[in-house]
């Protein structure tokens, strides 16, 4: 017979060792959510059934990483851990200097503990939260940059994590001794986990060079980025991602990494430069924080799995089933005639839960209120991303979040088909009943980052 390609697109892994989930009654979880007062954070992981509240850390390890794990060695200075995950870094990221930290935030906090400070502006595409914290907190200003299309939920544009490459060079006309780098996030995950194309980020580039900023990557979901340009961006389709990474590597002067997301790992991070001057300062900083530079805030068995992650996340089998597992959801989820953004991200859907629910006026948090629906019916645990989590203004002052979002996060490797499908079942059965499904009101909340603690009561 000829050689064909099967169109059914397979989880390219069998199952080594599993995790049993324990089922629960609706009953049972409307008494666990009235318990964590419906706050998704609060509840116990044994209560969840499908948990889809982020992709961070909670993907599954290979059989691989596992044994990398035993091989890891917990020497305090050049562990041989440290020069394999250095090597391995570098295959991807031939950055002069590499500082590994515990997580991303920590690579952040170091990186414009040094670079920022009162008076100085960063801009990026879209900041996420711990950046844009770790910004402001030097006294810095983080200033979103994303092209225009990347605000609009249904218009389907390629890139829409794109830096909008005027408005970066009007910014730095005005104000370029203020800016202390440029920041990219690829791809940009608090607007949807949308890519960036090459093409852009080598616009990007010449305008870094125009007024000799340095550019730096926010790099978490690099692999999943460089796929989208090998099958988005023309003359890239029969390029190796292990190359395209290399192509996205070389256009920049730095980098942040989480290696909770891409790299496969449970935990760590690492920050990355050429430049000798800023890495010897970060270096001093870094040991106050996370410790001596060759092992950074890690155990030496975490260096391992991350060496072996990275070499996995570049796999082209894995990164087709990964993209395509998560458009899976997205399509199933369209055709059912759910309000969902478009394009697909790579590493999570998005429901637009303001069309969804129209009865439920912003302040009566139309998103928490649906993921708390999907908890209940269904043991599914998403993220709300509006206004719980954005609509507390610096003045004490609530008001509307630009979008009210429900997020399904898919962890790496972890879910199958069927918990896909039992997925998109529960998310169709809740958004036929969307009519059915009440406001809430906040009872507490805390002064900061109020999504994780506060509590709700139904309206
Ligand atoms: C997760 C994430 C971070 C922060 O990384 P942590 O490991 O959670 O501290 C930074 N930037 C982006 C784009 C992220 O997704």
């Amino acid at each position: 017979m000829r050689d064909i390609t099967y169109s059914t697109i397979i989880e390219p892994f069998r199952i080594h060792s599993v995790e049993p989930m324990r089922m629960t009654s609706r009953s049972e979880r409307a008494e666990r959510l009235a318990e964590a007062g419906r706050n998704l954070f609060g509840l116990h992981v044994d209560d969840v059934l499908i948990d889809l509240l982020t992709d961070s850390g909670t993907g599954a390890m290979s059989n691989e990483q596992w044994a990398a794990i035993q091989r890891g060695n917990e020497g305090y200075a050049g562990a041989p851990s440290w020069y394999r995950f250095r090597d391995s870094v570098r295959e991807l990221f031939p950055f002069e200097h590499l500082l590994p930290t515990h997580q991303g935030r920590a690579a952040e906090k170091i990186l414009f503990g040094v670079v920022g400070g009162p008076g100085k502006v960063v801009p990026n595409n879209t900041h996420f939260d711990t950046t844009r914290a770790n910004v402001e907190f030097s006294g810095a200003e983080a200033v979103d940059l994303v092209i225009p299309e990347g605000h609009e939920p249904r218009n389907r544009h390629p890139f829409k994590g794109n830096l909008d490459v005027a408005a970066l060079d009007q910014l730095l006309a005005s104000r370029a001794p203020d800016v202390p780098l440029v920041m990219v996030t690829i791809t940009n995950n608090s607007g949807g986990g949308q890519p960036v194309s090459l093409a852009n980020l080598r616009a990007t580039r010449e305008v870094c060079d125009k007024y000799g900023k340095p550019l730096f990557l926010d790099a978490c979901r690099f692999a999943e980025n460089a796929w989208f340009i090998k099958t988005r961006e023309e003359g890239y389709a029969d390029k190796p991602v292990a190359d395209i990474v290399r192509e996205l590597a070389a256009l920049a002067d730095g980098m942040t990494m989480s290696a909770k997301k891409d790299p496969l790992g449970n935990i760590g991070g690492w920050l990355a430069m050429n430049d000798d001057a800023l890495a010897e300062e970060c270096r001093t900083m870094g040991i106050l924080t996370e410790g001596f530079p060759t092992y950074g805030g890690l155990a030496g068995r975490d260096l391992d799995a991350i060496a072996v992650g990275l070499r996995e996340a570049v796999d082209e089998d894995y990164l087709r089933y990964r993209i395509r597992s998560t458009s899976y959801l997205g399509e199933a989820l369209e055709k059912a005639g759910v309000p969902v953004v478009v394009p697909f991200g790579g590493h999570a859907i998005f429901i637009d839960a303001r069309e969804l629910l129209p009865h439920l006026p912003p302040l009566q948090y139309p998103g928490h209120a649906l993921a708390c629906a999907l908890y209940v019916e269904g043991g599914v645990r998403s993220c709300e991303i509006g206004t719980v989590m954005f609509g507390m203004g610096t003045d004490g002052v609530e008001r509307p979040a630009p979008m009210d979002l429900v997020r399904l996060a898919i962890p790496r490797r972890t879910y199958t088909q069927s918990h896909i499908d039992y997925t998109i079942e529960v998310v169709t059965h809740v958004a036929k009943h969307a009519e059915e499904i009440g406001g809430l009101r906040m009872v507490t909340q805390p002064k900061r980052l109020r999504h994780f603690t506060a509590t709700f009561e139904p309206v």
